[in-house]
């Protein structure tokens, strides 16, 4: 069984963000060289989430509004966890949107539905955040 393994780093430009990181991850299964597996990728962070769904505009700003209904980022002052931080929405974005994604690796390829492409969500951003890419199979 081969074993592959990377980090990623994004530093996202604001607060929140979603990134379609799926050609990045592609790439990742080309150069282990792994046919046949399973892919994990997951953010090495509690207030961002690795998660697949579809790459649509409006899907996104719709998760952006429902996640602030959810847990509005402000007021700070709401939250027990905003002491010396001011991220505790970021921490329950994250729970809602999940920690990972797992796919299945077949023939070389990232075994997707239709519509499913993997996305980095950042909630507490303007900092490097790293993502660990994990493949094994043969
Ligand atoms: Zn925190």
């Amino acid at each position: 069984m081969k074993s592959y393994r990377k980090v990623l780093t994004f530093n996202i430009k604001s607060r929140r963000a979603f990134i379609n990181i799926t050609p990045q991850i592609e790439e990742c299964l080309k150069e282990s060289g792994i046919k046949e597996g399973l892919l994990l990728c997951n953010p090495m962070h509690i207030t961002s989430s690795v998660f697949i769904n579809d790459d649509e505009g409006g899907l996104h700003r719709d998760f952006e509004a429902f996640l602030e209904k959810l847990a509005p980022e402000k007021p700070y002052s709401q939250y027990h966890h905003n002491g010396y931080e001011d991220n505790a929405d970021a921490h329950l974005k994250r729970t809602i949107m999940g920690r990972e994604a797992v796919v299945a690796v077949t023939g070389g390829k990232l075994d997707f539905g239709t519509w499913e492409q993997i996305f980095y969500g950042e909630f507490d951003g303007m900092r490097p955040k790293r993502v660990l890419v994990k493949i094994i199979g043969e």
